[in-house]
């Protein structure tokens, strides 16, 4: 059985991790979502970034692409077949994406105002981030407003910075000294990402600019290094199926549906599906499979394609019956041939007191 374990692991069977966003409001977490999913404009094309249900897929290449001004030796190497960034930033997605107690994000970036330092909703989400052993990066954001700021697009950020005036520079030192301070009240070690010599026991920092993409490539490029050196490898293969309803959705024409995150595994259609319900388990069958038809389609009739079979890691919709009692946040199982239907909906019923009593307390 190990061995087929092992033989399985073949390039086409890696799985992309899932990167959460999360930070007080106004940080600028959806301009940095906005800003990473934008395409190089020559380029025309959008380097097989696809917008999913609830959540945006980078293929390894665009990545590669994004962080080449701060990896011109070539030093990073990649070993995920891409990533796949949850569009809702902010608590709730993240709170939903947990199975268990732990989540199902592998990495996150905690976005931080560089002009406001820790806020209320920064400490919240530090709590949540440490509750869940989720490694992650800081986004000290905004650094084009540090007075007289001169930008230099897209650039990687210790280039930028060295291109500033001696004013500029002293108020970012000081700047990243007060942020450094309320990391430490908070018991955690910060540094700034290119002087930090042990990632896993100091925070990284990484300046960027959602409106000039500076520090952007270093920020993905951080991304990377840590969830390759983070991940357990066995997170890095297909394998049992991990998925988790995000939303509960009524759409015209398909009824009820539910939007998941498959974070592992595959799902197919026609899969006798088991999930959680306000009256009970639900066990139903996957009718569709369906993710947005991409923008440059728009003239097709239908909003979605279908899909036969998904792989994780994505955001699918899930058309079936009987959705309509479903609750967001549910592990989602699909019933094998070896599998009892009754001891899954056991299963996942399992998780339903902690679902209600959202407030979680870690
Ligand atoms: P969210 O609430 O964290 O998602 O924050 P938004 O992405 O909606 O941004 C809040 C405001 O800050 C908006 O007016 C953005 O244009 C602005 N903003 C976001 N990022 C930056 C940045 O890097 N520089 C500047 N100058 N403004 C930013």
């Amino acid at each position: 059985k190990h061995e087929e374990a092992l033989a399985a692991r073949s390039k086409d069977n890696l799985r992309s991790p899932i990167c959460c966003i999360l930070g007080h409001v106004d940080t600028g977490k959806t301009k940095l979502l906005d800003k990473i999913r934008q395409t190089n404009v020559q380029e025309g094309e959008a380097g097989g970034i696809t917008q999913q249900i609830g959540a945006t897929y980078f293929p390894v290449e665009a990545i590669k692409q994004k962080t080449e001004v701060v990896n011109q030796d070539g030093s990073l190497e990649f070993n995920v077949p891409g990533l796949l960034v949850i569009d809702t930033p902010g608590h709730e997605s993240f709170t939903n994406l947990r199975s268990r107690g732990s989540s199902l994000c592998n990495i996150a970036i905690l976005v931080v105002d560089i002009m406001h330092g820790l806020e209320p909703q920064t400490i919240e989400s530090i709590r949540l981030l440490r509750g869940r052993k989720t490694p992650f990066i800081v986004a000290l954001n905004k650094i084009d407003r540090l007075y007289g700021w001169k930008e230099v697009p897209n650039n990687g950020f210790e280039d930028s910075l060295a291109k500033q005036s001696k004013a500029v520079q002293n108020e970012f030192k000081d700047r990243l000294a007060q942020t450094k301070l309320a990391f430490a009240e908070q018991s955690l070690n910060a540094e700034l990402f290119h002087e930090n010599k042990n990632m896993s026991k100091f925070v990284s920092l990484v300046p960027t600019s959602a409106h000039t993409g500076e520090g952007i490539p270093d920020m993905l490029k951080l991304l990377i290094t840590l969830t390759q050196q983070r991940m357990a490898e066995k997170l890095m293969y297909l394998s049992e199926l991990e998925c988790t309803v995000l939303e509960v959705k009524v759409i015209e024409g398909l009824g009820t549906t539910i939007d998941v995150v498959l974070s592992n595994g595959v799902l197919r259609e026609g899969d006798r599906i088991v999930l959680c319900g306000l009256n009970g388990a639900i066990a139903t069958t996957v009718r569709a499979l369906l993710t947005p038809q991409p923008l440059r389609e728009l003239r097709v009739k239908s909003n979605y394609v279908h899909h036969k079979e998904v792989k994780a890691a994505l955001g699918v919709k899930i058309a079936a019956n009987d959705l309509e009692n479903a609750i967001a946040g549910s592990r989602l199982l699909v019933v094998g041939p070896d599998d009892d239907e009754e001891d899954l909906c056991e299963e996942v019923m399992s998780d339903l007191e902690g679902l209600l009593n959202k407030v979680e307390k870690s």
